[in-house]
């Protein structure tokens, strides 16, 4: 591995996986809650108002919830600078923030903890470790597995000027809580669109310049895993299934933090960036078109679209303007280290703006 890539990574400091470990939430906190002003915020996807999973929190008087709709458009830094301001005004600092979601809510509770203790915008923050101040103790619930946001060092805001995470030592939860029976009701397109992140994940992390030992550890176990949830006999949202996939998302996670996202990512973040197309949904409208970086992953792909029948639509394009077309490649331009990873250190003479749009005609 070149030195330049060398990274001194923080992790998650605790993990509990199995089924029905939300109940030990309590236990978890019990000691933490002492800390600043001794409450916990909830950041809750709001597809569980009123579900039970809700009754299933260790809920005190004094502790505040946020329910966040994720479905109008992903996490924004005017959104996080909003909720930061009502938490601090309401009660001054908490103990404790709790992220209960997917990759969304999850992001909006590991954004909102560091930006919590330090001042200014979050547009500020955007980039690499920028943020000087240890963040307030965090805890993610993943309940849509596939975005690794529940172990990756960054947390994904769309700003004013760009979609781009606040990636710092205080990022990551320092405590996350992966029980399979949060992710069950997860509907099917969402489950896989959100479960092929992790896949497009591991192969973009295999097929780059970064790729090493280590992430091909984790990369390799998610792979095998994905395929037994999406393509292998038994194939299906199931019990062992849920099991296997937040593992999976998990590991794909691990696998990029040492590795880098590629061809699809940057096309990804072109299409949000744009028209707002959600994160896992734009990963498969493009990857579905990368035969050719990514070869036989894509055969292996469109097969598991078809054994699912998940909706996917094609010549989105013919919808486009040149213009969105035009604005969506140089967004996606503008991410060196994808292009640098996916093509090499002179990927400047391999990927141009024309033939990036060329790629967006595709979809
Ligand atoms: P999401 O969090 O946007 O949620 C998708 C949908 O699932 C929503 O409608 C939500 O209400 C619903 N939902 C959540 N849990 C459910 C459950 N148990 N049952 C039924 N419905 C449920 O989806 P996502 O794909 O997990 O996250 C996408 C976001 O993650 C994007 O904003 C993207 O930028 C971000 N992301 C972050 C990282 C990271 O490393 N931080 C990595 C990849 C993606
Ligand atoms: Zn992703």
């Amino acid at each position: 591995m070149q030195t330049s890539r060398l990274k001194n990574i923080r992790n998650n400091d605790r993990l509990i996986y199995g089924r029905g470990c939300l109940s030990m939430l309590g236990d978890i906190i019990k000691d933490k809650r002492e800390l600043n002003n001794k409450y916990v915020v909830y950041v809750i996807d709001d597809y569980f108002i009123n579900k039970p999973l809700v009754a299933k929190l260790p809920i005190e008087s004094n502790d505040q919830i946020h329910y966040v709709d994720v479905n109008q458009y992903e996490p924004k830094t005017e959104q996080i600078d909003n909720l930061r301001d009502t938490i601090l005004q309401k009660s001054g600092l908490p103990a404790i923030i709790v992220g209960i979601g997917g990759g969304s809510a999850m992001d909006i509770a590991k954004a909102t903890s560091v930006m919590l203790t330090n001042p200014g915008p979050s547009s500020d923050y955007q980039g690499l470790n920028l943020a000087k101040i240890p963040g307030v103790y965090s805890i993610g619930i993943p309940t849509v597995s596939g975005t690794g946001a529940e172990c990756s060092t960054t947390a994904v805001l769309t700003g004013p000027i760009k979609k781009l995470g606040i990636k710092c030592d205080y990022t990551p939860f320092n405590q996350i809580v992966l029980d399979p029976d949060l992710i069950a009701t997860v509907p099917k397109n969402q489950w896989f669109y959100t479960g092929m992140d992790t896949f497009i994940h591991d192969m973009e992390s295999s097929s780059g310049m970064f790729y090493n030992t280590f992430s091909a550890a984790y990369g390799d176990q998610s792979i095998e895993l994905c395929y037994d949830v999406f393509l292998r006999e038994g194939c299906g949202q199931n019990e062992i299934n849920d099991e296997k996939l937040m593992v999976a998302s998990l590991f794909g996670g691990l696998s990029l933090t040492y590795s880098e996202v590629g061809v699809c990512h940057a096309l990804s973040y072109g299409l949000s960036y744009v028209f707002g197309t959600r994160h896992g949904y734009a990963n498969c409208l493009a990857f579905n078109h990368l035969e050719e970086y990514y070869g036989n992953a894509v055969s292996d792909f469109k097969k598991m679209v078809e054994l699912h029948d998940i909706d996917l639509p094609q010549n989105q394009s013919e919808n486009w303007t040149e213009d969105e077309i035009h604005r969506m490649a140089e967004i996606s331009y503008n991410l060196p280290h994808m292009w640098h990873h996916a093509l090499g250190p002179d990927w400047e003479n391999k990927i141009s703006i024309p033939q990036i749009m060329d790629l967006f005609r595709r979809m």
